[in-house]
């Protein structure tokens, strides 16, 4: 979300004049935009931003802007702690910045209410893209779940969606502008009210190939849904589904509005439907109060669904959010062998589940001269003739590693 927010922003920017460049000596303006999520991405956003302090002193005139959840949730500290920056604005607003920084008004612009009750008010032309076959289409943001462990809600706002006729419009662009792949973007992107017409739609749309879109809420997902991804022959065969644990007491402690019978039902149903299909999942080991029997709970869930690949973390509490203020009683300790114990498992069954391809031809889209991503979003690496971006290559697998898979190129 924060890279479509990103190239959009530097879209406006490009239509008042502006050109970019990769030269932090040659900016006249420098926007950072930022991530709230976990403390660790807000410290590294600040002691980079505060290493500008040398370069605004020679060149007084640069403009520093941080855009984003972290101006949101920090609003005018940023500016006391790093005098250097002369715009803070929130995730809704940061689209306003050309307007700001035409008027020449520095300063604080956090999401007023009013801002985070509509979709951010600007047209989506897409002349920036993420690849030159890919496109990123924020069609929701916002949360309105709650959980209690995370930030999103507080910074991003409650859920927006933006219209069905609009973002279909953009789609239908980037297909024109040569683009094969959308990636339809949200923070929970299937509570869309017209989630499942869009994705028919889009998958319709002429020259479009290739459909993904994240991040589910588990919650919202529906075997009606996985139905309508095998039925559609350009909608990934992808699944990202956080599930973050696998016992239904620290679900609910969580504010998770779901059970783990009902993962495990839609889990089985892509197996069953889509054998090939990818399901990726978060975790989070060492919620307060998690016993060794929940953790547990949470290993047989792995060796169930056998999960393409995991994102693991270690619990830490987050200011502002609920479970901040619950005791952080799993010890540091604890919470790494946890996490040790759940990386070799997944990654030991993720192997496996790789090993299913050996043998098999993918159809990739080159990212790089030599490699590429499948429809399942597995990385392959091939031996053969380079391919030019955005390519379409078939290739033979040879070899399955735990993240990625080997292969030859054969067309
Ligand atoms: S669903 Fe929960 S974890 Fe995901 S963004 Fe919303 S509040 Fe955060």
């Amino acid at each position: 979300m924060n890279k479509a927010d990103s190239l959009r922003l530097s879209e406006l920017f490009q239509a008042e004049g502006y050109a970019c460049t990769e030269e932090l000596e040659e900016a006249d303006l420098l926007i950072y935009n930022t991530c709230s999520v976990r403390h660790h991405a807000e410290n590294k956003a600040m002691s980079y931003i505060g290493r500008l302090k040398d370069l605004k002193e020679q060149k007084p005139d640069i403009k520093v802007s941080v855009v984003g959840c972290m101006a949101q949730r920090l609003k005018g500290e940023i500016i006391k702690r790093l005098p250097l920056v002369d715009y803070v604005v929130g995730p809704s607003s940061m689209f306003d910045l050309p307007e700001l920084i035409k008027k020449g008004k520095a300063g604080v612009y956090a999401d007023s209410q009013e801002k985070r009750k509509e979709f951010p008010d600007v047209e989506y032309s897409s002349i920036n893209t993420s690849s030159p076959f890919s496109g990123y289409v924020p069609i929701m943001r916002g949360c309105n779940n709650f959980c209690v462990y995370c930030i999103v809600p507080y910074v991003r706002g409650r859920e927006q969606y933006r219209t069905k006729e609009d973002v279909l419009n953009e789609c239908r662009l980037l297909a024109e502008k040569g683009i094969s792949e959308i990636m339809l973007l949200g923070q929970t992107v299937n509570s869309h009210p017209d989630f499942k017409d869009i994705l028919k739609v889009t998958a319709g749309i002429d020259g479009i190939k290739r459909v993904r879109f994240v991040t589910s809420y588990p919650g919202y997902m529906d075997k009606e849904t996985v139905d309508i991804v095998a039925s559609t022959p350009e909608l990934c065969n992808y699944f990202h589904l956080p599930v973050q644990s696998g016992s239904d007491r620290v679900l609910k402690e969580m504010g998770r509005k779901y059970r783990v019978s009902h993962f495990r039902d839609i889990a089985f149903h892509i197996r069953e439907k889509l054998p090939f299909a990818a399901i990726t999942t978060d975790f989070i080991v060492g919620f307060p109060g998690e016993t060794e029997a929940d953790f547990n709970e949470t290993l047989n869930l792995v060796r169930e669904i056998k999960f393409d690949q995991c994102f693991t973390f270690k619990y830490s509490p987050r200011e502002g959010t609920r479970s901040a203020k619950f005791e952080d009683d799993v010890s540091r300790e604890v919470k790494k062998s946890r996490l040790a114990v759940l990386n070799e498992l997944w990654s030991k069954l993720a192997l496996k589940r790789n090993k299913l391809f050996v043998g098999r031809i993918l159809e990739l889209f080159a990212e790089s001269k030599k490699s590429g991503r499948s429809s399942n979003y597995k990385i392959v690496h091939w031996k053969g003739a380079q391919a030019a971006l955005g390519g379409k290559v078939k290739v033979k697998i040879i070899e399955a590693l735990p993240h990625s898979l080997k292969g030859r190129r054969i067309t």
